[in-house]
């Protein structure tokens, strides 16, 4: 593989786009918001630069791997020279569905159409393809960049190359790949998304505040970050989509808390709009 390119530029795409680059792969970004794109630049050079003040890479290691990195508005233009293609668009199936539809209609033959969502289906996505035997869900975690995990999700139909590429493509990056059989959350949103919504749950009956709780969780379970500020990091939009697949697919257990519909519905967003549980 030589080329990446990645649909959608926010919190997780941009995260792929500088793990591609510093692996050494060229590297498109796509999204249709210039705003967006224009910040995944801002953020991807700041690392590179970040990289070479820490002594982490020379100067001229940083530059080359900025210089890898293109951005467009043009799905196009992104994904023509691709050998594999990774959309991390908002957690829709029928924006999802669109996009691979549109990749599918000029990616070269050989390309791999991967789908970077929490929750959904591979199946269903490479199903509006004319090839399903290339199409896979690579789920990455956030921040990617020092995050060691993919999940990796067969579709129905997905090929023993596809996986096998798509692994080769993982371990490129310095990740470790599992692979997960397709099912609703796969295996970490569908814990994460329990927790998370329970700590939620614990806020609205006054069980603690949102600091005790995350502290609680901290070092009575010995998690890293609590749940209620790794929701934020996520981007509670997201969250709240990824809980209204799993309740539509799983059932009652997941039913998203009203504080974070709520919260969603003020535009409280989390890290990303400055304000969620936590202020930024
Ligand atoms: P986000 O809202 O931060 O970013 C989505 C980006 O997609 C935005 O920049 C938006 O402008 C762009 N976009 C919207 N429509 C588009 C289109 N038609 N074409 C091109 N770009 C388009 O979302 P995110 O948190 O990065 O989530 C993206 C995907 O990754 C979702 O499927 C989500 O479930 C999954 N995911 C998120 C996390 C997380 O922690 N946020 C972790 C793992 C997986």
């Amino acid at each position: 593989m030589e080329t990446i390119s990645v649909i959608g530029s926010g919190t997780m795409g941009r995260g792929i786009a500088y793990s591609s680059a510093a692996a050494g792969f060229m590297t498109v970004v796509q999204d249709i918001n210039k705003s967006s794109l224009d910040s995944c630049q801002a953020y991807i050079e700041n690392q590179f630069n970040r990289s070479v003040e820490n002594g982490l890479i020379n100067r001229e290691e940083g530059d080359s791997a900025i210089s890898r990195i293109q951005y467009t508005t043009k799905l196009e233009e992104s994904a023509q020279e691709a050998d594999l293609v990774i959309e991390a668009v908002p957690e829709i199936m029928d924006l999802k569905i669109d996009i691979f539809k549109r990749l599918d209609q000029f990616v070269k033959p050989s390309a791999i159409l991967a789908t970077n969502t929490s929750t959904m289906s591979p199946t269903e996505i490479a199903a509006q393809t004319s090839r399903p035997e290339r199409c896979i869900a690579l789920h990455f975690f956030n921040p990617v960049p020092k995050m060691k995990l993919i999940e990796v999700i067969s579709g129905l139909e997905t090929s023993e190359e596809t996986v096998v590429r798509s692994i080769e493509f993982g371990k490129a990056l310095g990740k470790e790949c599992v692979k997960i059989t397709e099912f609703p959350g796969f295996a970490v949103s569908r814990m994460n998304c329990l927790i998370g919504n329970e700590a939620m749950n614990m806020v609205m009956e006054g069980v603690g505040t949102v600091e005790d709780i995350d502290k609680a969780i901290k070092l009575g379970l010995n998690h890293p970050m609590g749940p209620l500020e790794l929701a934020d990091l996520v981007g509670l939009d997201t969250r709240l989509r990824n809980m209204e697949y799993l309740y539509k697919t799983l059932g009652e257990k997941y039913r998203p808390c009203p504080v974070l519909v709520k919260y969603v519905k003020a535009g409280r967003l989390g890290k990303k709009s400055g304000k969620g549980f936590y202020d930024y």
